[in-house]
């Protein structure tokens, strides 16, 4: 069996370099690589650089559980400081040399006689195309790092400049133009109050909104010196101002329940109505109240967007749709002409293309959506949202199902890590950067050597079917369209539907029969977790060795004590053989 490296990663965003950094810590091992397309690690904090793009989750608690940050400068941190937390965690545990930069994946193949995956890699600069095989994959491209196109006809006619925010064009200068932005989601509502306001203010701000969603109130203040130094240098005070952001968040799902969340959900209604009635101009109130359930869609906090409205040089449009793009600008539905500069697009990412534009392909050259057209009318559904059968030793990390929302995702990854890392943990054992950090593993002549791990097509199964029978009780199955529902078929491709502290239970005590391990040489099924007697006795002798060889070196125990003890584990492995 040969391989150019244990373990390949795709993506050097915030799930790549967790993953990254857990083989390191768990296991010790650094054979790795990780394949960027872009220019440095950070991913979503990397892309996205549009004017006021920050974090909805309290910077405390979105971060790793393994590098928390006592210099947090405020408590929804602003990208930079964000970006810049991921960057430097890349270099403390000196991962930004396992990263191939520039480099795009473009597809997987599983190679069953060699038991690896063929990996076809482009370099972005050069256009030259390697492969690389690898003994576990581990897809870490996120679920909003493929901006959506532009579906509005006319695009191409437009005469300044059209971008995505996730593509922003620092090259466009504002100050005293006309801007279109379409769409109001979280990033709009992030960078419309920072463009129309301030010195460098836009002339005319027209945005266009096709659909309305709750906006709650948000404070973000700064931390003072005094609290960080509390969080640096008292015990466990940043462990449990986390604990206490993580049951402020996740206290929120029973609200979720259809029937059960009924009064949560009335009594946030309330609050979030009051809230815009407060703040926003009356001629906006029946455009930002939404008409359907709050939950359904990632409530959206607001960084100063609702008291933006009444600015002069800002005009939401919600009754007349774009009808086309034209030269100068866009021409609505009714025929009225809005002069643009530029035309800003904040309209999403393609979440329902899990893993677009790669091509996996698993057992017989079966690829995933083949394999998902099949099993689930082309709806990607994963085991904890990270196993798919019949695709071994291929995880992905923020699978299907694996979104809350209510929650941080690195919370989720960090879970779907641990589960991952728990079930390659007997390959790695056997794999040569493991096994050459010390002479005790390669005592697993004695034991099975699993090679390939798969999960059970039936585990899976019941496992998409018990996720989706509980997102019914949800409401984002309460009919008002949203990025989770897949509009065929009316499942949920996104949303994990349980509460967070159970996912992380999962993760640890999840069900070691719904998978199958097969040894390299065999091709037999083996049981990692039972090791064989023979393999056990011979560890135990051989620790026990190593123990009174460092007691006989060091005069503590007699040389005939050790022959005695030793006499006495043959005869305890002999009588065990005969045992079994
Ligand atoms: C604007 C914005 C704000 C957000 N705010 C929050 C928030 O406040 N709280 C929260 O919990 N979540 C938030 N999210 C979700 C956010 O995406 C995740 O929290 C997190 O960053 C996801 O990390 P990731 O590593 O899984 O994916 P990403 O950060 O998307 O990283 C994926 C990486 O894979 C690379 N890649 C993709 N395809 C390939 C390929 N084929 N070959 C090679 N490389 C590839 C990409 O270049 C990227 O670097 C936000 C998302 C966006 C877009």
């Amino acid at each position: 069996m040969s391989f150019d490296t244990e373990v390949l990663i795709i993506g050097g965003g915030m799930s790549g370099l967790g993953l990254a950094v857990q083989l390191i810590r768990k296991f010790g091992v650094r054979d790795f690589e990780i394949i960027e397309k872009s220019e440095d690690v950070g991913g979503t904090w990397l892309a996205n650089t549009y004017p006021g793009c920050g974090c909805d989750v309290a910077s405390h608690f979105y971060s790793y559980s393994f590098a928390l940050n006592p210099d947090w400068t405020r408590k929804y941190s602003m990208r930079p400081e964000i970006q810049q937390y991921f960057r430097s965690i890349a270099e403390q545990y000196r991962i930004l040399e396992n990263v191939r930069f520039h480099s795009f994946v473009e597809k997987a193949i599983w190679d069953e006689s060699s038991e690896t995956w063929t990996v076809t890699i482009k370099d972005q600069k050069t256009k030259q195309t390697i492969t690389r095989r690898a003994k576990i994959v581990i897809s870490a491209v996120g679920a909003l790092s493929v901006p959506k196109e532009c579906d509005t006809p006319g695009a191409e006619t437009f005469e300044g400049p059209i971008f995505h925010s996730a593509k922003w064009d620092h090259r466009f200068d504002w100050q005293n133009k006309d801007v279109v932005v379409i769409g109001n989601g979280c990033s709009a509502t992030q960078f419309v109050p920072i463009m129309s306001g301030g010195p460098r203010a836009t002339k005319k701000l027209t945005q266009f909104a096709r659909q309305s969603h709750w906006l709650s109130e948000r404070e973000n203040p700064y931390y003072s010196s005094t609290f960080k130094n509390f969080m640096r240098y008292v015990p466990l005070a940043m462990r449990l101002y986390r604990a206490k952001l993580y049951w402020d968040m996740e206290k929120d799902f029973t609200g979720f329940n259809i029937q059960s969340g009924r009064n949560i959900r009335a009594d946030l209604v309330k609050t979030n109505k009051e809230y815009v009635k407060r703040v926003a101009p009356r001629k906006y109130w029946d455009v930002l109240i939404p008409k359907t359930e709050i939950g359904c869609k990632r409530k959206v906090l607001d960084t100063d967007y609702l008291a933006c409205l009444h600015r002069p040089n800002v005009e939401l449009v919600a009754t007349d749709p774009i009808k086309e793009i034209i030269p100068s600008g866009v021409r609505t539905e009714s025929g009225r002409e809005v002069k643009a500069d530029a035309i800003v697009l904040a309209i999403g990412f393609a979440t329902s293309q899990l893993l677009f534009p790669m091509d996996i392909r698993g057992k017989n050259g079966i690829s995933l959506n083949k394999h998902w057209d099949s099993e689930t009318e082309g709806v990607a559904q994963a085991y904890f949202g990270t196993c798919v059968p019949g695709f071994p030793n291929f995880f992905i990390m923020m699978g299907p199902n694996t979104t809350t929302g209510h929650l941080s995702v690195i919370y989720t990854v960090e879970c779907q890590i641990n589960f991952t890392l728990s079930l390659i943990e007997p390959i790695i054992k056997t794999l040569p950067s493991y096994r050459n950090r010390s002479i005790l593993p390669s005592l697993s002549l004695f034991s099975p050597v699993p090679s390939v791990i798969d999960v059970k097509p039936e585990a899976a199964r019941l496992d998409s079917a018990w996720t989706q029978l509980e997102c019914k009780k949800l409401v984002w199955s309460s009919g008002c369209t949203n990025w989770a529902i897949d509009p065929k078929t009316g499942m949920n491709i996104m949303m994990y539907p349980d509460w967070q502290f159970l996912y992380w239970w999962r993760s640890i005590f999840y069900k070691k029969q719904d998978f199958v391990y097969t040894e390299a040489k065999t091709g037999k099924e083996v049981k990692p977790w039972s090791p064989s007697p023979l393999g056990l006795v011979a560890r135990t002798a051989a620790v026990g060795l190593l123990v009174s060889s460092g007691l006989i070196a060091t005069g503590v125990v007699d040389r005939d004590a050790v022959e005695d003890g030793v006499k006495h584990i043959v005869a305890s492995a002999k009588e065990l053989v005969k045992w079994r």
